[in-house]
């Protein structure tokens, strides 16, 4: 067989979709999974079970691999060189990778390169971000471990200098950043290919409950196309400069006086892109597999006026399957994905997608459907 093999390292359900991506193309797929019950485990057959710290355990999972890439940023950077160093293309790489993995080595950079972000630097202990806290005008201050965070975990924010002794138990080291006062977050998500060309998706809003992402709007509503075409550009620079491949979603701060700062970046497909599955041309997840292989990437622009994701956490109510009935003869343009995990209270454990030209009526069918298969509402 002359298809490549692509090793992808993490079984959640970004490699599920990933891999799904896939299928059209007949590229062969291999997952290093932690478990074989994973959301990506359960449907690629060549699975490696197996723990992505151990060098020898990727070393042995690259052998036959035309490329590495990855669903989250954990693997340890070292291991990322050795494999390149033995020949392994690794996409993205350590270089670009690392970026995404330390808050604090992202912020140095991209304020090197001229990219806003929110003011901040590393400090040293409680005292420090009591000076810091007076360096950005006062509190609260927003403290985060610089490697190991998700979803919210690895983010403090602080009112006093005795609450800011939290974050240094962990023994990482811990950046401040001041409280970004910002109207509302947004995500610029573009893939870079290898032989550097780019693509650029609308620019999306998403809108977080407790810290996790709950919807996303494509395109952002009422975004001028000056603020839009800016953290586009701003986008690509940060994938031109860091020489990212594949997907990069940029999570952005837009601020009430018009500006756009980046919150953090994501060298993956992202939540902030799963509408583009029904709602693009091309969608990030074969997007990124076109950049990770070095193929002609697809067109990015949506299909319809307005396409609206939605989370389905888990709730109280185990079955799921039992709400597709209603919710699929509810809104026939509806699409469900379900990534096989079991449901436990607030994990993410599927997305919807609807679209129209309406966006009032698009958000609607979109929660409702959430909602419904979570069990919080009934009819
Ligand atoms: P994670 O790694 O968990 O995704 P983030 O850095 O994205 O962490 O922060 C999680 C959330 O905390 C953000 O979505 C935002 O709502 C809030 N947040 C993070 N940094 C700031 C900041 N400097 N100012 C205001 N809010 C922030």
């Amino acid at each position: 067989m002359t298809f490549p093999v692509i090793g992808m390292v993490g079984g959640g359900q970004l490699a599920r979709m990933t891999h799904e991506a896939g299928i059209p193309l007949g590229v062969r797929f291999r997952l290093l999974s932690d478990t074989p019950q994973d959301s990506a485990a359960q449907v690629v057959r060549d699975v490696v079970v197996g723990d992505y710290r151990d060098l020898d355990t990727l070393r042995d999972f690259a052998r036959g691999c035309d490329v590495i890439t990855f669903d989250h940023e954990h693997v340890p950077t070292e291991h990322l060189r050795a494999l390149e160093a033995e020949g392994v293309p690794v996409r993205p790489g350590p270089d670009a990778l690392v970026h995404a993995q330390d808050k604090g080595v992202m912020r140095a950079r991209l304020t090197e390169i001229g990219v806003p972000c929110p003011r901040h630097r590393i400090v040293a202990d409680p005292a420090d971000v009591a000076r810091f806290a007076d360096e950005v005008g006062g509190w609260p201050v927003v403290l985060k471990t610089v490697r190991g965070g998700y979803d919210g975990k690895g983010v403090w924010l602080v009112g006093s200098e005795e609450e800011a002794a939290d974050p240094f138990r962990a023994g990482v080291p811990v950046l401040a950043e001041e409280k970004v006062d910002f109207v509302r977050e947004l995500a610029a998500n573009v893939v870079r290919s290898p032989h550097g060309q780019a693509v650029a998706y609308p620019v999306v809003e998403s809108i977080q409950v407790n810290g996790v992402c709950d919807t996303v709007i494509a395109p952002a509503p009422n975004l001028s196309s000056e603020l839009s075409g800016r953290a586009q550009e701003l986008a690509l620079t940060v994938a031109r400069e860091l020489d990212v491949v594949g997907h990069l979603a940029v999570e952005l701060f837009e601020t009430g006086d018009g500006r756009v700062l980046v919150n953090e970046l994501a060298m993956r497909p992202h939540n902030s892109g799963h509408w583009t599955q029904d709602g693009a041309v091309t969608s990030q997840f074969a997007n990124h597999l076109r950049a990770v292989l070095d193929l002609p990437l697809g067109d990015p622009r949506p299909r319809a006026p307005w396409t609206v994701m939605v989370n389905v956490l888990g709730g109280d109510y185990p079955d799921m399957y039992q709400g597709y009935l209603h919710c699929m003869a509810r809104d026939p343009r509806l699409k469900i994905h379900m990534y096989g995990k079991d449901v436990r209270p607030g994990r993410k454990v599927g997305h919807v997608t609807t679209y129209g030209d309406d966006l009032a009526d698009v958000r609607e069918r979109a929660a409702h459907a959430a909602a419904y298969l979570r069990g919080t509402i009934t009819e």
